[in-house]
């Protein structure tokens, strides 16, 4: 029997957020959210001007300077928190309908991945916040020396539309837990589960003006970024905007952390387990639609083994379930949108024309939405622009490469460094790999495991800073020194 249909949400909240009021922009200008599995328009919602944004700042400003959230209890900020993570728990259903709604991804991956990771990030951060302490520090003479860890102000925060409210999660965590009041702007092609988690936060009783929501397009995150009432910036997207944004940034001189796109070597060596790596290879890549900064879009393999791992992973990619994202059977939904749709076909014209085998897939699926079908190919080599840009799509590139000598050079052969991972049985093999690779995280014989705990971001254009863990708590502090004399 075909499993029921989730029902689409009631969508709760088309307002934006300031200083705990939920408000039209002022020029009265508003925006679509259009649904990517039929094209027609979901809600409309504000686009925020530099008017908004300026009310926002100081309505964040104000929630800092004069509190109560980094001078209250720190105690009582975690148990507000953690309030706020047992809310979404206690609406994951509808938060999931949501995020599945506004992006297009399968309901069972905003239920079973992004929800539970965004709850538990937020729980990670609620237990950080009364475990931020300083150092006392043994200095000449006769003095007494400390630090203070103090959160760093009023945070804007700018994330993209992948992952939307796991994007919100990790930036709200650790810069709640330090004590920082937020200006968030989601992306414009998914601006829903922002304001409902929002609304959410209020009804937890964290206080006005600590979160606050401006939805808009890039002008709107550009007039976060320039307005001097905002200490740190924190951003998720392209590499381009991040250049954008450093210049911007420039000017008020702003504390910047930036997790950007990459294209992960996936690697996997004669010796490994094959049919976990054809498994770790699939999910590595089409989870989310491949909509993933950290999605293994290079796919080596070991050329003794290449024709059999082919056969196994194009076998793969034929089960996978298109189809309404509110299925609970469906594993691969629509692209986000149709700039996105239109290019990663024109990547997959590409990869045909520059002589790449298409194995699989290599064109739209259905005639409505933006569904993409996965797509495989293989013998592709090094210079190929699928196999050295960013695709963000459905789209598998597997090259061979012939043994170990070579292919830390070849995976380093990018721009980026996201991530990467290893399939075998050696350890050393691995250890190798894992220490000589330039990436931010390494898998081994997994792909994609996330945890809060685990420090997740980027070398080179992939990134600055990190996110999650401890580390992600010095985003949001600065360090004081106080030395006191004691003559
Ligand atoms: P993507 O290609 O994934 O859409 P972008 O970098 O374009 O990535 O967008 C990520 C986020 O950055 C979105 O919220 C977008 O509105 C915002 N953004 C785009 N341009 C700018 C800019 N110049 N300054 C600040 N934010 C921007």
């Amino acid at each position: 029997m075909a499993a029921a249909l989730i029902a689409p949400p009631k969508i709760r909240q088309t307002n934006m957020l300031i200083g705990g009021k939920w408000q039209e922009s002022r020029s009265g200008k508003r925006f679509k959210s259009i649904n990517p599995v039929n094209e027609q328009v979901i809600a409309e919602v504000p686009e925020g001007s530099e008017a908004d944004v300026d009310a926002a700042v100081k309505a964040a400003r104000k929630a800092f300077e004069s509190g109560p959230w980094h001078t209250m209890d720190a105690r009582d900020r975690g148990r507000l928190m953690n309030k706020l993570a047992d809310l979404m728990e206690a609406n994951l259903n509808e938060l999931a309908a949501l995020e599945t709604l506004d992006n297009g991804k399968p309901i069972s991956d905003a239920r079973g991945a992004d929800l539970p990771l965004a709850i538990d990030c937020l729980r990670y951060y609620a237990g950080w916040a009364d475990k931020l302490t300083g150092d006392t520090i043994p200095i000449r003479g006769n003095y007494f020396c400390y630090t203070r860890r103090e959160p760093v102000g009023v945070a804007g925060q700018i994330i993209p539309w992948n992952f939307p409210i796991l994007m919100a999660a990790w930036k709200w965590g650790p810069a709640l837990a330090a004590g920082c009041t937020i200006v968030m702007k989601p992306a414009e092609q998914t601006p829903l589960t922002c304001l409902r988690m929002a609304e959410l936060a209020q009804e937890a009783g964290i206080p006005d003006g600590v979160i606050n929501v401006v939805t808009g397009y890039g002008d709107t995150g550009a007039a976060i970024v320039r307005h001097p009432g905002v200490d740190k910036i924190a951003f998720t997207g392209h590499y381009e905007t991040a250049q954008k944004i450093m210049v911007d940034a420039a000017r008020t001189l702003k504390r910047i952390t930036f997790e950007l796109g990459g294209k992960s070597p996936n690697v996997v060596f004669a010796d490994a387990d094959l049919d976990a790596a054809v498994a770790g290879a699939e999910f590595g890549l089409f989870f989310n639609q491949g909509q993933c900064c950290c999605a293994g879009s290079r796919l080596f393999v070991e050329q003794s083994i290449y024709d059999q791992f082919v056969e196994k992973v194009v076998a793969r990619a034929k089960t996978r379930q298109l189809g309404d994202p509110f299925d609970p059977k469906t594993t691969q939904g629509p692209q986000v949108d149709s700039d996105q749709f239109n290019k990663i076909l024109g990547y997959i014209d590409k990869g045909k024309s520059e002589g790449a085998e298409c194995l699989t897939g290599g064109a739209r699926f259905g005639d409505k939405g933006y569904f993409i079908q996965p797509t495989v190919f293989g013998n592709v080599t090094d210079e190929m622009s699928i196999a050295k840009d960013e695709i963000f799509g459905p789209v598998m590139s597997i090259l061979p490469f012939k043994n170990a000598d070579e292919i830390i050079e070849r995976a380093n052969s990018t721009y980026y460094g996201l991530a990467a991972a290893v399939w075998t049985r050696d350890v050393v093999k691995a250890h190798q790999f894992a220490a000589k690779v330039r990436a931010g995280t390494v898998w081994v014989n997994c792909y994609d495991v996330f945890d809060a705990a685990a420090p997740f971001g980027g070398f080179k254009f992939s990134g600055m800073g990190r996110e999650l863990g401890e580390i992600a708590l010095s985003n949001y502090t600065e360090s004081k020194t106080v030395t006191m004399s004691l003559s």
